[in-house]
């Protein structure tokens, strides 16, 4: 299930009297997709702590979404789609993106604050901006029953490609599904079909048999180190094992969800990140072979340049590169369960 390839780098290194230095490299193979993460744990510098506060005081002045303007500022639904115009869930507010990724794709605003940090986020404004994400979801379904494919996606701040600082989600659905979530979905049938037995289960078990990258459990989530991680650092998997898609979460679930993302948040914040990618995903409820799943990653510049944490291979190539070892992280990670 886990298939890598170990390489030895050879060459002389001038530090060493140019001595001949071996230098192990592996490529991992996702084990669902087959997509490729090229690992090697080398010396890496932590992220330079990005400082967004200036940032904050400067866009609030012209911030669609801060409570006094996101009346006058940000659209409406129409009437018969959402009555009232827009979806409030406690301080969340769902609103229609003004950049769609699809045919229905919204912006759920999280807090009434402008500027929150990593560690600043309390259960109750995630569960509430979720909850909110998921009732625009599941009027979407009801009003265009061709809807199954639902994502919930996070920039937050702006290395992770975000372009408000004012924290917010953004939900999106697709009649057919799209991009690399569209891979997972297929690949995630065909191992249904060979096995008789879901993928998602599965790995959860074996990650908790094998201990490496198993971080541990949050009620009905179970959290892992992704074994061929999209990220120099790290990329974290939640799986909620009994549950298929983002329409079947209750509020326990949620609430499980946002307990373990604040651990998850914390863990970021020790390593001087400050922003990060989310993604929430889920199948139509007919397929049973896959299970509603979530990706987080850290978004960072490196010192001493402010070197994007994105290059060649990665943007063009769709092949990864991690200077960490998942079960480096892991073992840090657990500290936080
Ligand atoms: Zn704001």
């Amino acid at each position: 299930m886990f298939r890598r390839v170990v390489w030895s780098s050879v060459f002389l290194d001038p530090k060493r009297g140019f001595e001949r230095v071996y230098l192990p490299v592996e490529a991992r193979f996702d084990p669902l997709t087959g997509r490729v993460c090229v690992v090697s744990e080398l010396r890496f510098s932590l992220p330079m702590k990005a400082d967004f506060s200036e940032l904050a005081r400067v866009t609030e002045a012209f911030c669609p979404f801060c409570p006094e303007k996101v009346e006058a500022a940000t659209p409406r639904f129409p009437e018969e789609f959402v009555p009232g115009g827009r979806i409030r869930v406690g301080e969340a507010v769902v609103v229609p993106n003004l950049m769609p990724y699809s045919q229905h794709s919204a912006v759920t605003v999280i807090s009434r604050k402008h500027f929150l940090t990593l560690t600043d986020f309390t259960q109750d404004l995630l569960v509430n901006a979720f909850m909110a994400s998921q009732e625009y979801l599941e009027r979407v379904a009801l009003y265009n029953v061709s809807q199954k494919h639902f994502l919930i996606v996070w920039n937050f701040m702006p290395p992770s490609g975000g372009s408000i600082i004012h924290p917010h989600l953004q939900p999106v659905s697709y009649d057919e599904p799209m991009g690399y979530y569209a891979k997972q979905l297929e690949a995630s049938k065909k191992f249904y079909e060979e096995h008789g037995y879901s993928f998602w289960q599965h790995l959860v078990e074996e990650e908790k048999r094998l201990g490496e990258r198993y971080i541990g459990a949050t009620g009905s989530v179970q959290w892992l180190t992704a074994f061929a991680p999209r990220n120099y650092l790290f990329e974290v998997t939640a799986v909620f094992p009994e549950r298929t898609s983002i329409l079947e979460l209750g509020r326990n679930n949620i609430n499980d969800f946002a307990e373990g993302l604040i651990k998850i948040l914390n863990y970021m914040n020790a390593l001087n990140v400050s922003s990060f990618n989310l993604t929430l995903q889920s199948g139509s409820p007919d397929e049973k072979h896959y299970r509603v799943n979530a990706s987080i990653i850290p978004r960072f510049t490196l010192p001493p340049l402010g070197t994007s944490d994105t290059a060649s291979l990665r943007a063009l190539n769709d092949l990864s590169v991690c200077y960490k070892k998942p079960e480096t992280t892991c073992t840090e990670l657990k500290q936080y369960f």
